[in-house]
């Protein structure tokens, strides 16, 4: 489905949550209500997150990741072997304390996570529907582990359990799943000695696309300190993305949009999708659609046409839903206007003579 679209439009997983499902504009926000009506109000913000992105005209849709906490922790307490009452706080990437949820044994999946979200999502929406899932690095990197020791070994067992929720996704009905990686950009070792082989044992035997998102974190302070210190050159895709461009992974979200990364990194994963990033979310301005397709036609020199899916630079989970709304249609504007020049509609392209 998503193959026949051109320039098929998407965020990158998060959108602002109602105020009376939880506290807006911050992350690890705690549910305001209780039981079968946090249930109800789940499905409901589901619900308003799909006419958000319907209105602001994107094409392939997703849960906005109102019905998780977060995007990673929330996967993680869903597992056995994990004790998240007695919290523990961890330094993130190096970068900012949490207090997030520890590992004390075996951890394991016993029952699916977001499926039935994701086929209630399924029912509401003809549109290609994406769905993020925390990548095995980032998981063994945002909790407290008190029992294997080891980065590697946690991250391989994870990636097993990963595998057993995107198959029940696919078979739901999901068509891209995606996998959010932000912790490539630091740990490059560790991406090197087995965070892709654990990302490829998370999709082993799936049939549907494929995609990991790796950025520079959500518009946070600690995030936005840390970019400061990287110079003007951001060179850090550099060195994962050709392990990712001989990897079996169909799709490469990456930050573009009022970065320093240089574009031209993108010819290292010559030949597959690329989520350009053409939206800040670190930032209060609203880009018009001028801005988007500016970024988009520079992505161009380097990602063919087919390739190349406009999206988010991050999620926008800690913005203001009015600010989050407006960003979608200058997305989806943004890709309109390089559809124009291109003389092609979302739907098809047109061969120019
Ligand atoms: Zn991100």
């Amino acid at each position: 489905m998503t193959n026949k679209l051109v320039l098929p439009t998407s965020i990158v997983g998060s959108l602002p949550k109602p105020a009376w499902l939880a506290a807006p504009e911050k992350l690890w926000s705690p549910w305001k209500l209780e039981d079968l009506q946090l249930l109800e109000g789940k499905q409901d913000a589901l619900r308003i997150t799909l006419q958000e992105q319907d209105l602001g005209g994107l094409d392939i849709v997703c849960d906005g990741e109102q019905t998780r906490q977060h995007f990673v922790t929330t996967f993680i307490e869903h597992l056995s072997g994990v004790d998240f009452e007695n919290r523990k706080t961890v330094r993130i990437r190096d970068r900012y304390d949490a207090s997030v949820p520890r590992v004390v044994g075996n951890v394991a999946r016993k029952k699916s996570v977001f499926v039935e979200d994701a086929k209630f999502l399924r029912s509401q929406t003809n549109k290609p529907i994406k769905w993020a899932l925390p990548g095995p690095l980032t998981m063994v990197d945002t909790l407290f582990d008190s029992h294997y020791k080891s980065r590697e070994k946690l991250a391989w067992e994870f990636a097993k359990a990963l595998n057993q929720e995107a198959k029940e996704l696919q078979d739901a009905g999901v068509e891209i799943i995606q996998f959010d990686e932000p912790a490539y950009n630091v740990f490059f070792d560790e991406v090197k000695d087995w965070g892709i082989a654990a990302l490829e044992r998370a999709i082993e035997g799936l049939h549907c696309q494929t995609a990991v998102h790796i950025c520079y974190g959500y518009g946070i302070q600690a995030n936005n300190d840390w970019k400061k210190t990287l110079g003007s050159e951001w060179r850090q895709y550099e060195e994962v993305f050709p392990r990712i461009q001989k990897s079996k992974i169909d799709i490469v979200s990456i930050e573009c949009h009022n970065s320093n990364v240089p574009l031209d990194l993108m010819e290292l994963v010559r030949g597959k999708k690329v989520m350009v990033g053409a939206i800040d979310v670190a930032n209060n301005n609203v880009e018009t659609p001028q801005e988007v397709a500016n970024t988009l036609r520079n992505a161009l020199e380097f990602v063919d046409i087919e390739n190349l899916y406009p999206s988010t630079n991050c999620g926008m989970a800690p913005l203001s839903r009015e600010l989050a709304r407006a960003k979608l249609s200058a997305l989806s504007g943004g890709a309109e206007i390089i559809r124009k020049e291109f003389g092609c509609s979302a739907n098809k392209m047109i061969k120019k003579n």
